[in-house]
């Protein structure tokens, strides 16, 4: 059968479309144009997980879990590929972690009074569909975790995610929808927008069936999403300092250090980002550092170099440094640096701008403190006021006790590298939406859930 020149157009024209949307968007699950309606197709999605079973929902999130492990290569790849930030290996190890670990239906839970007066409990209840901001940092991590918490809770959820990562965003966010169709659940229990803006996001911030805003990201997005009107939990920017004093091991804390500091080039929020040491074991600790941990000692030369190249004259971050490896950075500043290389440590005052600045990239500043308290006060300044996270490498108790109190944040390691808070090489779950400016510290299925609380009055206590 012969076409036409219109039938031949009108192929033509369905193709180039396609293009342009990116095919595999245009094949993707929860992904459309507009904010509007990817709310909406939440919003009925939701409409079918409310009345799910817990049974149910876990299924879903059961093989959420598979996917990721069958494709956390994938993921991890995508993620350094689109954002140049972090390293596969460390990101494959990241999205297992976010498989095995984060917490499923298990986590919500229902507090009950049996009494003379009858029976009250208080159950956790699903918001609706949850409006959520991801970072560019761990994109797919975010939005995998985020999505099994909150789909746990009954919710579903709609993503806004950093433009920088939206492909990778997009293929965490099919991948989840796959496992609700696979798991016999409903289409688009996660939604996004092919091109996140901040226009999209202001439409989600005002729209009236997302009750709850969950923002991962810097000040600015949190300070946004605080000001929307609506509840929002904000896991906003930190500064971790590691304080090293005279108690601790001093050759473990140097590894615990880098090890924590150096995984996924920094990325991590948590992730050590400057030392503070007290003057007896300062030059052991930057000693091992050098000798046992792979960090270059970069001389003040070098150090003013750093400060141009990673960042601007307008005292931003030079994206383009964030998350690049020690032998990168050191490469910009033209230093061909041997090969194991793991991380740059230099010695300065607090305010030195690379120490002061949570700058996301292996460069570890260390700040020499007198004694224990001038060692908290340089910390406690170091954090900012963050309230995010903070260690300490000591076996003094009341020190550690004085610190913590000091310090207070939403995590505190003691002893061990900071991806140990994730429970990776440590007790507990992980996340990577730390809500350490609202209060809710590691967020989880229960933190996505509201409180409702059911009353019978004198009866159904059967004592
Ligand atoms: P970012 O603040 O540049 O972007 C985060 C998200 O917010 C992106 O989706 C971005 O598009 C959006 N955004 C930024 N400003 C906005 C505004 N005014 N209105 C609406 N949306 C806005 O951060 P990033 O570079 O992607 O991530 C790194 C930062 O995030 C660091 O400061 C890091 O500490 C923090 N972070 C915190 C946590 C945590 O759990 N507390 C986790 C990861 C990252």
């Amino acid at each position: 059968m012969e076409m036409t020149e219109s039938q031949i157009k009108a192929i033509v024209g369905e193709v180039i479309a396609k293009v342009k949307l990116g095919t595999p968007n245009a094949q993707m699950h929860g992904v459309f144009t507009d904010m509007n309606e990817a709310i909406e197709k939440a919003k009925e999605a939701q409409r079918v997980v409310r009345v799910m079973s817990m049974d149910q929902r876990e299924k879903i999130i059961s093989v959420i879990r598979r996917k990721i492990k069958e494709n956390a290569e994938t993921l991890a790849r995508m993620g350094v590929d689109e954002t140049g930030m972090g390293n596969v290996g460390d990101k494959i190890l990241k999205h297992l972690l976010v498989a095995e670990k984060t917490p499923g239906t298990e986590d919500i839970t229902t507090t009950a009074w049996s009494g003379d007066r009858g029976l009250t409990l208080v159950e956790m209840g699903p918001f609706g569909v949850i409006g959520a901001i991801t970072p560019c940092t761990n994109p797919s991590e975010t939005v995998l975790c985020n999505s099994m918490g909150m789909l746990a809770g009954g919710n579903t959820v709609v993503f806004n995610p950093h433009p920088q990562a939206i492909k990778t965003s997009i293929f965490a966010i099919n991948l989840v929808n796959e496992a609700s169709l696979e798991a016999g659940g409903p289409d688009n229990v996660a939604c996004t927008v092919e091109n996140p803006t901040l226009d999209s996001s202001a439409i989600m911030m005002k729209h009236k069936d997302i009750p709850l805003l969950v923002a991962t990201g810097g000040p600015g997005v949190v300070t946004a999403v605080l000001s929307s009107g609506k509840r929002g939990i904000g896991a906003g920017a930190g500064n971790p300092p590691a304080l090293v004093d005279e108690t601790a091991d001093i050759r473990k804390a140097a590894e615990d250090i880098v090890n924590g500091c150096t995984f996924d080039n920094n990325l991590p929020c948590i992730a050590e980002k400057e030392v503070v040491a007290v003057d007896k074991i300062c030059d052991e600790l930057m000693g091992y550092m050098v000798k046992e941990q792979g960090c270059f000692l970069a001389s003040k030369e070098i150090q003013d170099k750093l400060i141009k190249t990673v960042i601007t004259e307008k005292g931003a971050l030079n994206r383009k440094c964030v998350g690049r490896s020690a032998k990168v950075l050191l490469k910009m500043v033209g230093v061909d640096a041997p090969e194991g290389t793991r991380c740059i440590i230099f010695e300065g005052p607090k305010e030195h701008p690379l120490i002061t600045t949570e700058l996301m990239m292996p460069i570890l500043g260390i700040v020499r403190a007198k004694d224990f308290k001038d060692a908290v006060s340089q910390a406690v300044w170091l954090e900012h006021g963050n309230r995010h996270s903070a260690h300490i490498h000591s076996k003094n108790v009341d020190r550690i006790t004085e610190y913590a109190r000091a310090i207070d944040t939403a995590i505190l390691v003691k002893n061990g590298p900071s991806y140990a808070a994730l429970g990776f090489g440590g007790e507990g779950f992980p996340t990577f939406t730390i809500a350490s400016r609202t209060g809710e510290g590691l967020t989880s299925a229960a933190t996505f859930t509201k409180r409702r609380r059911c009353t019978m009055s004198d009866s159904l206590c059967i004592r």
